[in-house]
């Protein structure tokens, strides 16, 4: 099959020709994003494959449609960015990776969360200038702490697991709890329990339009003063104004994000050159106590290795008819 990649970095490409080594698919890399404007890039190729910020919308799905698209193939486990609806309309297929090394992302979150609390960041840079003084470095015990986990799916599992093994007790909110969780040691509660008893909360739940600003100026105020808030799942589920405010009158007092609201115009690309026109991360950048990766949660070799092959075995499953065993159905 023709592919047109979009949003390629060195490492897709370095990826999927080791998984394609045999030459049977055809794949171009694209640079750009994907949307309305780029995508007439795809005309002439049967499928395209996309990462978290290539925006498949109503529009982009038409003209993907008039280009004679059959296929999206997503090489991440979100989808929140595909119109499935619109996809669904125009007969296009949408499969993505429904699971890819969910250790990854936990494993990250838990970066995010010693290196807020150690400030190791800020250590490495001192000792680097010479500067051995342990000064405003202080941080807590993880041990005996209550971590809130929205989310236990396959990511939040792994992060309970993890925390579990440091001690903490684990307070859970999602839908559909899971009893092995339960048989583990996790707490199920209510959101607002959750919200009010934690002093780490992380957010592991997809973004939908229940969970679009999940965590907004009321949900914070029934945090503890000084929580600590992880977010390695979509930047949109925090409302980031509301967050700024929060850390402005040091309700939060801990914010470690590997996603934000407005990333695709900023995340995966060096702007160091460049002038930063988005006045919410400036502000967020300035906070001593918040801690930004731009979307690196997934970015493990193994996980590189598992959306490389899950993401052929898509396109071959599609090519050859068989049923499309991660197919995301529009219902
Ligand atoms: P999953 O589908 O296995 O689990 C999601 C869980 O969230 C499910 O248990 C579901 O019941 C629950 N949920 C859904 N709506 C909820 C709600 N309103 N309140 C509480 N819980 C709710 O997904 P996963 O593989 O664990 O991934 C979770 C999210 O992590 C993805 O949707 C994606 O947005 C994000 N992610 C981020 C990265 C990264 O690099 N930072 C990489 C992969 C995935």
């Amino acid at each position: 099959m023709k592919v047109a990649f979009f949003s390629t970095k060195s490492y897709d490409k370095e990826y999927f020709d080791r998984v394609n080594s045999g030459g049977h698919h055809q794949f171009t890399y694209f640079e750009a994003a994907l949307n309305s404007t780029t995508a007439t890039l795809a005309n002439g190729y049967d499928a395209v494959c996309l990462f978290v910020n290539d925006k498949a919308d109503k529009e982009t799905i038409e003209q993907l449609s008039a280009n004679k698209i059959k296929l999206i193939a997503l090489r991440s486990a979100g989808f929140n960015n595909v119109d499935l609806e619109a996809a669904s309309k125009k007969n296009i297929k949408v499969a993505r990776v429904p699971a890819y090394s969910p250790e990854a992302v936990a494993e990250h979150a838990i970066a995010l969360i010693l290196t807020l609390n150690r400030k190791t960041h800020k250590a490495y840079n001192r000792v680097r200038e010479g500067n051995f003084s342990l000064e405003k470095l202080t941080g807590y015990n993880l041990h005996g702490k209550t971590v809130g986990v929205i989310g236990t799916g396959k990511i939040g599992q792994a992060f309970c697991r993890i925390m579990l093994g440091f001690g903490c007790k684990i307070l859970a909110y999602d839908k559909f709890p899971s009893e092995k969780m339960r048989e583990a040691g996790v707490l199920y509660c209510s959101l607002d329990e959750l919200l009010s008893q934690s002093d780490i909360i992380s957010l592991h739940c997809p973004l939908s339009p229940e969970t679009h600003h999940l965590i907004n100026k009321q949900a914070l105020s029934k945090m503890k003063k000084g929580v600590m808030l992880i977010n390695t799942s979509r930047g949109a589920v925090i409302d980031t104004a509301d967050a700024i405010e929060a850390l402005k009158n040091e309700q939060l007092g801990y914010f470690g994000i590997d996603v934000y609201e407005q990333e695709e115009k900023l995340f995966f690309r060096d702007l160091s050159e460049k002038i930063i026109a988005d006045d919410m991360i400036a502000r967020l950048i300035g906070f001593p106590n918040v801690l930004i990766t731009s979307h690196q949660g997934f970015f493990t070799k193994e996980a590189l290795e598992q959306i490389a092959s899950v993401t052929l075995k898509n396109i071959n499953d599609f090519e050859n008819g068989s049923s499309l065993e991660n197919e995301i159905k529009y219902q």
